[in-house]
């Protein structure tokens, strides 16, 4: 896909596959394009050129409304209502498709549970009343509510402190792969693409310049951005590429 603005190109051919149940990683710099690409999932920005497919579906063939009734998606200033109760944050999708009162409350306290938050407690609450941590328990509780196949998730934890934010993609990450959706999620903090990921996609420049998963990528890193990383900042990562290579020569003798 190809999107310029006048300020310059924000993608540039850039090019990926998500496969089904996947949890890929989108990691780069600062402006190099990643929440554009994003955004073009869900159709928030449409491609200048360039093709998109959901589920072999061109996603520009789907009503733009109701494609972001399909895709969840969950971004760092969570953008919960503030004069809405956490439970009707929650319920937004649900009921923007009808469901019943009762229907909704179930699944927005069900959701609640599943990301730990207890929902007597806090379903009546509002969502000033709730640390960071909580706030964005509440936004991926609300991703998930009409259960979409795909959850898009554009630096979700990036605004927590660090033992809430580790603490949220532990629990994430599990909380995936038990329920197997898809999820496009993007950071520019290596080492949480490294924690959470299947597949990762380097993104520089408005490019994938390399795609794989983490273990391929710590051992064989393409891109400088991933290179200067794991020498400066992930000693644990730089520990792994140096031993496991060897282990396994060991191995193999
Ligand atoms: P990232 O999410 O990786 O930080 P973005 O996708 O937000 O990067 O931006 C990619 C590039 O496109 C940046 O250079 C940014 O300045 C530019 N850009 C993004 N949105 C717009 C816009 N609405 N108008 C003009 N330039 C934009
Ligand atoms: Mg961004």
């Amino acid at each position: 896909m190809v999107k310029r603005y006048p300020s310059g190109l924000a993608l540039d051919d850039f090019s990926l596959e998500v496969p089904t149940g996947c949890f890929m990683v989108l990691v780069g710099p600062s402006g190099s394009g990643k929440t554009t690409a994003l955004k073009m999932v869900n159709r928030l920005i449409e491609p200048d050129s360039g093709e998109l497919y959901l589920n072999g579906r061109a996603v520009n063939s789907f009503d733009p409304v109701e494609l972001r009734r399909q895709v969840g998606y969950v971004i760092q200033q969570i953008g919960l209502f503030p004069h809405m109760r956490v439970r009707d944050n929650v319920a937004l999708v649900p009921r923007l498709k009808g469901w019943s009162p009762t229907q909704r409350a179930q699944r927005a306290d069900a959701l609640l549970q599943l990301v730990g938050l207890d929902p007597q407690e806090y379903g009546d609450r509002y969502p000033a009343e709730l640390s960071g941590g909580q706030q964005q328990r509440v936004g991926v509780a609300r991703g998930l509510a009409a259960d979409p196949q795909l959850l898009l998730m554009d630096e979700p934890f990036s605004a927590l402190d660090p033992l809430s934010r580790r603490q949220l993609q532990v629990e994430f990450a599990s909380l995936q792969r038990r329920l197997h959706k898809t999820v496009l999620f993007v950071t520019h903090d290596l080492d949480e693409a490294l924690r959470l990921a299947d597949r990762i996609a380097v993104v520089r420049a408005g490019r994938v310049v390399q795609e794989g998963t983490p273990k391929a990528l710590i051992q064989e890193a393409k891109d400088p951005f991933v290179r200067e990383f794991l020498t400066a900042a992930a000693p644990i990562a730089r520990l792994e590429a140096s031993i496991e290579p060897a282990l396994e020569r060991e191995e193999g003798k």
